[in-house]
């Protein structure tokens, strides 16, 4: 059976939709005098998709007309040399959004880095300050990928009152905001939350009207795990090898697509579904982040 295009929640057309609508949000924001948004980039080390996710974010905001300032660090960096390059930052009028990608290095906390940012520039909404406000549904810089999938399932008028949400993983950064936002006002679902100790897992899924999969773990759910017409994002991103392919690799998600879109009401794809809807989650973070600044 074929998968017809209108079953596909297609991220990559719907971020370059809202991306033109912020690129002229900004050309307005400066016409009136307001300074070009500009986000600091933190690069520690030279992962291969690291690099390719913030290389993405560059040529995100040089699309949206935002200034990029890219800070590349060796992978020795000392802790100490590392928060000081966050405060550096945090002190420079000229930056108005901070993101430093992760993973970092094992010798650096992470929890102490993205501590450390200040909350007026904490675009990936990573800090406990955010994280907190986001819990009490205060306005806030909500971590861009739970942003960028409530944007999605927003625009593409999905609905989610009342609906069973299941959100599989519980990272800090995915799954655990997810699960709460999904339950907040205004989305109104009732979630269910699994993790890697939850019993009988298939059981629980089988039961969402919406399923968000952000268990780091290629093309783990199956057709079988999916109920009849749900709703199915894709968090997952994976570099799977393949010597047929140009790179040596292709990149699959958390779902095993083709299976589980025979039986899903809409689903999206890996790439081009979440991925690029986490990078316009970051823009719209950084230029509330440079209004927020204007008007202080
Ligand atoms: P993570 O490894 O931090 O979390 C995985 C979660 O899955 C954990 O909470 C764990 O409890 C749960 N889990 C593991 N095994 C399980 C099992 N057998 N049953 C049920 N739950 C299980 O990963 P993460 O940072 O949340 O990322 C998840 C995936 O999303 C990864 O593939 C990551 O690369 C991808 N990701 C993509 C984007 C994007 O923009 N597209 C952004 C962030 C993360």
């Amino acid at each position: 059976m074929t998968i017809t295009d209108s079953k596909i929640i297609d991220g990559k057309q719907l971020a370059k939709t809202i991306q033109l609508e912020i690129a002229e949000e900004v050309e307005s924001f400066v016409g009136k005098g307001g300074k070009q948004p500009n986000l600091a980039a933190v690069l520690v080390g030279d992962d291969g998709a690291s690099r390719t996710y913030v290389n993405a974010k560059v040529a995100a905001c040089k699309r949206c007309g935002f200034i990029s300032t890219s800070i590349h660090l060796p992978s020795h960096i000392s802790q100490e040399d590392l928060l000081a390059k966050v405060r550096e930052l945090n002190a420079d009028k000229d930056i108005d959004g901070i993101i430093v990608q992760l993973p970092l290095p094992d010798h650096i906390e992470v929890d102490l880095v993205t501590s450390e940012i200040d909350p007026a520039k904490d675009v990936d909404g990573f800090h406990p300050e955010s994280i907190g406000k986001m819990n009490l549904g205060w306005d806030t810089y909500i971590s861009a990928t739970p942003f960028g999938i409530t944007q999605m399932l927003k625009r593409y008028k999905i609905e989610t009152e009342g609906k069973h949400c299941v959100v599989i993983g519980r990272s800090d950064i995915v799954g655990t905001p997810m699960s709460i936002l999904m339950s907040r006002k205004g989305m109104d679902a009732t979630v269910t939350c699994v993790h890697s100790r939850t019993k009988d897992l298939k059981s629980i899924t089988k039961q969402a009207d919406i399923l968000i999969v952000a268990i780091g773990k290629a093309e783990f759910v199956t057709a079988d795990m999916v109920k009849d017409g749900a709703v199915v994002i894709d968090v997952g991103i994976h570099r799977v090898e393949d010597s047929s392919a140009k790179k040596g690799f292709r990149l699959k998600g958390d779902v095993k697509f083709e299976e589980v879109a025979q039986k899903a009401s809409m689903i999206s794809p890996v790439p081009g579904g979440v991925g690029p809807m986490t990078i316009t989650g970051l823009l719209i973070n950084t230029l509330k982040a440079a209004k927020n600044k204007s008007c202080a």
